[in-house]
């Protein structure tokens, strides 16, 4: 079943000068897929995401969701949508410093008004699966990076959205907190099925995934699917991105030694 389609999709930014960072993209993302986008800087990632995440409408073009298009639902049914059914993990964690980590899982729970008794059982069961119950009374401020990604992937995943979108989850990370979190969002997608997407710039988080599109000025561009190994697919991963060019800085790849 198709989880996501995207059809034709296009977004120009409108200002003073009008800028076209998506032209015509078409990409399919089946239930219980992980599905990896890569791209040089400024390729248009984010912004696939943002319209796959219902936060910004594209100019032209459609984002299914199950068959639905949620850009033509009201703005208040838009917003239930996007709490109940999607899940996002963000680069910079975006978790409150000076709460504690189940406080901060417990967060969008408390928003819907989940009683008290179930908001502890759920943090408890999901912090043991992510490998983090002795953090869970700790603040934010008093653990690491990798911890605190974990931390805000289990918030992500609380309401058990259907469509986890994750930008950049392990760009403010070493390689072993990468892993990590990698290991983690692996784990979730087989364990529990839940479909995701992942914008990375590094091949070695890509290489957790089925299957990774790659981006250029907009455009798709490549798309390669997992078939051997993890080290294998991410050579073939490091292959295409030698290929498709740009500033090698924007290529960060994490070594497996
Ligand atoms: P990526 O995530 O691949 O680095 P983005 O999707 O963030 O790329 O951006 C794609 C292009 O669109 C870039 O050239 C960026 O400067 C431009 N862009 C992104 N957001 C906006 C915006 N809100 N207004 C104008 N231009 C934008
Ligand atoms: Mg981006």
């Amino acid at each position: 079943m198709t989880m996501v389609e995207v059809r034709n999709l296009s977004k120009t930014y409108e200002g003073k000068v009008a800028y076209q960072a998506l032209s015509n993209i078409n990409l399919g993302i089946e239930q219980g897929e992980f599905v990896g986008i890569m791209g040089p800087s400024g390729s248009g990632k984010t912004t696939l995401m943002n319209m796959i995440a219902t936060i910004d409408a594209p100019s032209s073009g459609q984002v299914l969701i199950h068959g639905n298009n949620p850009f033509q639902l009201s703005m208040e049914k838009l917003a239930l949508f996007r709490r109940r059914e999607l899940g996002f993990v963000f680069q910079s964690f975006n978790l409150l410093n000076t709460l504690t980590v189940k406080e901060n899982i417990v967060l969008p729970l408390t928003l819907d008004g989940v009683e008290v008794e179930k908001l502890h059982r759920k943090a408890n069961a999901l912090a043991e699966r992510l490998g983090i119950t002795a953090l869970l009374n700790k603040r934010i401020y008093e653990i690491s990076g990798g911890q605190a990604q974990r931390a805000a992937i289990a918030r992500a995943i609380i309401h058990q959205p259907k469509l986890l979108l994750a930008d950049e989850p392990t760009g403010n990370l070493d390689s072993k907190s990468s892993r990590a979190v990698m290991d983690t969002m692996y784990q979730l997608n087989k364990e529990e099925g839940t479909t995701m997407l992942l914008v990375t710039h590094d091949a070695m988080a890509a290489s957790y995934c089925d299957r990774v599109v790659f981006i250029k000025d907009g455009q798709l561009h490549h798309e390669i699917i997992r078939r051997g190994s993890q080290t294998m697919f991410m050579r073939s991963i490091m292959d295409v991105l030698s290929v498709m060019g740009g500033n090698p800085n924007d290529v960060l790849t994490t070594s497996y030694s």
